[in-house]
């Protein structure tokens, strides 16, 4: 049970797209996507010389989705090796440098960041796209707003702080804070929503509890995530609405591509893709062809209002399952169930079995006495073992309750995922917090025996 009141009313920023039918808005998409075609191929290095390359010869010509499907996909690693040949912000640029008036770069936690600039229109959608974040969860002019965020060149929190300039909400920036200013920040000025990662979220929560102040009775009444799938756990999302008193929403974006998906107040119906300012495809990733609706697949994007870097059919690596039914709420914007299930590549094989890390994560946040937790991938004998650290609530004192839970959890990956994990513990406090992109899962030559 929530500790506050909460209207579970359906709320939207563009009711009129978001509400359409299927086949408006695939006209809509269409009609965005030709006008962005035309205009980077008379202007554009990268694409232009891309599409050449591919063979094709006039982009101008394409009629139709079939058409534009015959576009080369794109990956992350071309805009790489692009940004290292031609330093420091590579050819997908679609205007003269002069015309931007953002950068920002990638969080860099898988290699050099990648440089992505914007001018006042592209900035501009990048906000509109965070307007579609916070009206799913009816987030409006009249709240009051707090990043607890270290607000640095990745570009994180920035563009949500820009959205709620264009809301009309009141933004506090919580960079140059440290955990314990940031709860009394929240005391003070008593802001009704909190945009941070999940796992800062639980963090603030846990520090203010170490602190004897209780955040459930604070003034936050929703906390909006990204960075980490989390808030589309479901034991990880339940554990953050009981800390903060607070509805959970979840909402993912890349430096790349921009704030692309949100959640509404249908429950857990998924995460709605914005089909308003992105046309998306679930590809089959070895193949690239379409997958089915309800299969899982690689999410593959466009974005259709951000001209001055834009990302054209770009393979996210993010593993995905759509439904295109409408939505309790009424939209009709696409969903993924579950949320983003997985990296296409950060899958693991552990004896044979095929394992997301955010599944071990939902069985072990159902757990209240595990406070943080590490997972270390090793071989052994070229198969990939799993070690697993917990670090258990300094409430749990007896070496014999220790054990049980150890044994408990253990249990529960076995029947739920078919995986025999080796579990150690270790004191409370020890593990890593993270305000930024959680590394939980980790490779190791040699697990941590305890
Ligand atoms: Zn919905």
């Amino acid at each position: 049970m929530l500790a506050k009141e909460f209207q579970n009313q359906y709320t939207y920023y563009d009711k009129d797209v978001e509400t359409c039918s299927r086949e408006a808005l695939l006209d809509l998409q269409l009609d965005k996507l030709k006008k962005l075609l035309a205009h980077v191929w008379d202007s554009h290095g990268f694409y232009a010389n891309k599409w050449k390359a591919a063979g094709l010869s006039n982009v101008k010509d394409i009629a139709g989705i079939g058409d534009f499907k015959k576009l080369p996909l794109t990956k992350k690693s071309e805009y790489v090796q692009d940004q290292a040949e031609n330093p420091p912000y590579g050819t997908n640029l679609t205007y003269d440098i002069e015309n931007y008036v953002r950068f920002h770069q990638t969080s860099g936690t898988t290699g050099k960041p990648l440089k992505w600039l914007d001018t006042t229109e592209s900035w501009d959608n990048w906000a509109r796209c965070w307007c579609f974040v916070y009206g799913g969860a009816g987030v409006t002019a009249a709240d009051r707003i707090f990043f607890p965020f270290s607000f640095g060149p990745f570009v994180g929190f920035w563009s949500a702080f820009e959205g709620a300039r264009k809301l009309g909400a009141l933004a506090f920036p919580g960079g140059g804070q440290d955990t314990v200013t940031r709860i009394n920040f929240i005391l003070e000025n008593k802001p009704t929503v909190i945009c941070s990662t999940p796992s800062y979220a639980l963090r603030l929560a846990e520090a203010a509890l170490e602190m004897g102040i209780d955040l459930s009775k604070s003034s936050v009444q929703k906390t909006i995530h990204a960075g980490e799938p989390g808030a589309s756990i479901p034991a990880t999302k339940k554990k953050i609405e009981t800390l903060w008193g607070a509805k959970c929403y979840d909402h993912h974006g890349m430096t790349e591509t921009g704030a692309m998906s949100f959640t509404c107040n249908a429950g857990p119906q998924g995460v709605h893709l914005n089909e308003s300012e992105f046309y998306f495809e679930i590809l089959d990733p070895e193949t690239g062809l379409d997958v089915p609706d309800g299969q899982e697949g690689e999410l593959v994007v466009t974005n259709l209002g951000r001209w001055g870097m834009p990302v054209i059919r770009y393979r996210t690596g993010d593993k995905v399952k759509v439904n295109r039914n409408r939505c309790d709420c009424g939209r009709s914007f696409m969903r993924m169930e579950g949320g983003i299930l997985g990296r296409v590549d950060d899958m693991l094989i552990v004896r044979g079995v095929n394992v997301f890390p955010s599944a071990i994560e939902n069985i072990i946040r159902a757990y209240d006495q595990v406070s943080e937790f590490k997972v270390e991938v090793y071989k052994d004998k070229e198969m990939d073992e799993l070690n697993l650290l917990l670090e258990i609530d300094q409430n749990v004192h007896s070496q014999e309750e220790i054990a049980k839970l150890i044994r408990t959890v253990k249990e529960d990956l076995k029947a739920n995922l078919q995986i025999r994990v080796d579990i150690g513990h270790v004191p409370a406090g020890t593990l890593p917090r993270f305000e930024m992109k959680a590394k939980r899962v980790i490779r190791v030559e040699q697990p941590t025996k305890l």
